[in-house]
């Protein structure tokens, strides 16, 4: 760890890092810094272990050799800040640590000041293996952030910055800010408002991305943009949201889905290489429509097998009315094969309870045998169906098959549930085992029952594959393309609109009409009328991205100053009410009883 570090420059209180007092300083003098990780007292000497960032390294204060510095020693606690001076001996063979890089030797202190006192932490910064609640970790981050783990992580996330931005200048892309105080960018999301003092009764709105600047970048003639963005969505959180979150944003000119797709798989080689994960080129492309068939999800976590499929055909006409009439009412059946399984009957109704939950009608489990099905509607059901299904499904004797008919949406999205977890349960997943492909050939716009209209399915300035037919919008295909890592959307994209009149036929669609694109798009439509090249490009979550690779579930644990899941920060107690003359100068009052309680 300590390797690659730069050599100290000597101040006053060390020159050398304490991962640094390695056997080949035997006999010379260092001067180090650091918290005091662990203490004991043995046989009349005080042992510390000396924590910088860089590692520990151990101290001894020897009753003859420490001087005054000895009843320091004495008296030191777990994390008082520390900086010591003496020589570097070899430690006896026994009391070796081959744990350590610094294992074999320690420093005799022959002078010592304490810099900083250390209360007794909330929790032990040593021994931490997670059973602290994450409101504490959170309350007391600057302590947690001391902890190898989490110091790994945004070391880890370092060089994945790091290493983005030299691919990328390499490759001729600048990085250019955009503004944080903007106006609504829609990805979909409900947007984060500031007041404006200046403008009373007006909003900021915080961006979701930079969508539209990159846009407007490429319309002035950078060609190649890129951005470690901070970007704001007001949603629900879920374990893996952030209100503030972090993306590589992308943009270029001149290119379609085929360069941004080589840039990008040459951009993901060169990063997850660098932190040790090979991605094998070209990846993987699948069909959003084929995705969706085989594994329920538009993020199919491809380290197993388990895919699903489609069983309409066989039911269409079954005796069995559930299917039957599900069919007839514009049902589509699925069905998976989940292997030659030691269930119960008990692990088998579990399933048809997850099923129900997940919002599905039902599930129907079967078991195959020599002679037809162990199910409870094996019944209902001909000799041709189940043989044709097992055909369909690829079945052997003792296989267990699982089969939802309901909406198509439905019925892909509950099995394709189910999968996943069966994937984890059955233990299918190797751990080291990484599987990166890309989803593309997106359709448009997607239909929104609820709302009553169509909606984009990314953002509405991603540019239809072919001719836009406003009369048939639902069969509209998209230039857009995703990167889906072990069953994560990495990242997302798509060539953009760059006609202004394609761009007011999508808004059309989607029910934004003249008068209100002009005015929420105004300034995008100008610009597409005064030369606007091709363009297109793609975003990563930056910390999804580098909670992956660091082998944890939380983007939390890569964040250095992260939101609790309900959007608080237990550190600085943010979000907060202000002062009532901050109010009245923003021209706001906050209706009695809100917040309150
Ligand atoms: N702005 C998009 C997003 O945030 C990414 C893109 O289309 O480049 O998802």
């Amino acid at each position: 760890m300590s390797d690659g570090f730069p050599a100290l420059r000597p101040n006053d209180y060390r020159d050398t890092w304490s991962g640094q007092v390695l056997p080949d300083r035997v006999d010379s003098e260092v001067r180090v810094a650091g918290w005091v990780h662990r203490r004991r007292d043995h046989g009349g000497l005080v042992f510390v272990d000396l924590r910088d960032r860089t590692g520990l390294v151990q101290l001894v204060f020897h009753p003859d050799e420490a001087g005054d510095a000895f009843e320091l020693g004495h008296r030191l606690r777990s994390e008082d800040v520390i900086a010591v001076a003496g020589p570097v001996v070899r430690r006896s063979p026994e009391t070796v640590n081959p744990e350590l890089p610094t294992g074999e030797v320690e420093v005799r202190v022959t002078e010592a000041r304490l810099l900083s006192d250390a209360e007794t932490p909330p929790f032990e910064i040593e021994s931490f293996s997670g059973e602290v609640s994450e409101e504490m970790r959170l309350r007391y981050r600057y302590l947690d952030l001391r902890r190898d783990r989490m110091r790994e992580g945004l070391e880890l996330r370092h060089r994945v910055a790091s290493a983005m931005r030299e691919f990328l200048s390499g490759e001729g892309f600048i990085e250019i800010e955009t503004p944080i105080l903007t106006r609504s960018t829609p990805e979909g999301a409900r947007d984060f408002l500031v007041p404006s003092r200046l403008q009373p009764g007006s909003f900021y709105a915080l961006p979701q991305s930079p969508q539209l600047f990159k846009q407007l970048l490429m319309v002035g003639g950078f060609e190649r943009y890129f951005q470690i963005a901070r970007c704001f969505r007001d949603e629900d959180l879920r374990a893996d949201r952030q209100p503030d979150f972090t993306q590589l944003d992308i943009e270029m000119s001149f290119v379609d889905t085929e360069d941004v797709i080589d840039l990008n798989e040459r951009l993901l080689a060169f990063v997850l290489g660098s932190c040790g994960v090979q991605v094998s080129l070209p990846m993987r492309r699948i069909g959003y429509d084929e995705a969706f068939d085989s594994y329920g999800t538009d993020k199919p976590d491809l380290r197993f097998g388990l895919e699903l499929h489609l069983l309409t055909e066989v039911f269409r006409g079954s005796e069995f009315n559930a299917f039957r009439q599900a069919i007839e009412g514009g049902a589509v059946v699925r069905g998976l094969n989940a292997g030659r399984r030691e269930m119960s009957r008990a692990d088998l109704d579990g399933l048809v309870s997850e099923a129900t939950e997940l919002g599905a009608k039902g599930l129907v489990w079967a078991v195959v045998e020599a002679d037809g099905w162990r199910s409870p509607v094996a019944k209902f059901l001909s000799a041709g169906e189940m043989a044709a299904a097992r055909e369909e499904l690829g079945a052997g004797e003792g296989d267990v098959l699982l089969i939802v008919a309901d909406q198509p949406l439905v019925s892909g999205a509950v099995l394709g549930e189910l999968r996943r977890r069966l994937g984890e349960r059955l233990g299918l997943i190797d751990p080291d085992a990484n599987e990166l492909t890309w989803i593309v050939d997106w359709p448009l716009l997607g239909w929104d029952a609820e709302g009553d209209r169509w909606d984009p399915l990314n953002h509405p300035f991603t540019s239809p594959a072919g001719e836009f037919d406003p009369d048939d919008p639902g069969s509209a295909r998209a230039k857009a393309y995703d990167v889906v890592w072990n069953g994560w959307e990495i990242g997302g994209g798509s060539i953009r609109i760059s006609d202004a009149e394609v761009q007011r036929r999508v808004f059309g669609a989607i029910g934004i009409d003249e008068r209100e694109a002009e005015e929420r798009f105004g300034f995008l439509l100008d610009a597409l009328r005064y030369g606007a090249p091709p363009h297109g490009g793609i975003a990563y979550g930056l910390d999804r991205m580098v909670a992956l690779l660091h082998g944890t579930e939380s983007i939390r644990d890569v964040i250095a100053f992260p939101k609790t899941a309900s959007g608080g920060d237990p550190l600085t107690g943010a979000p907060a009410p202000v002062e009532e003359r901050q109010l009245r100068e923003l021209g706001i009052s906050v209706r009695s009883g809100v917040g309150k309680g």
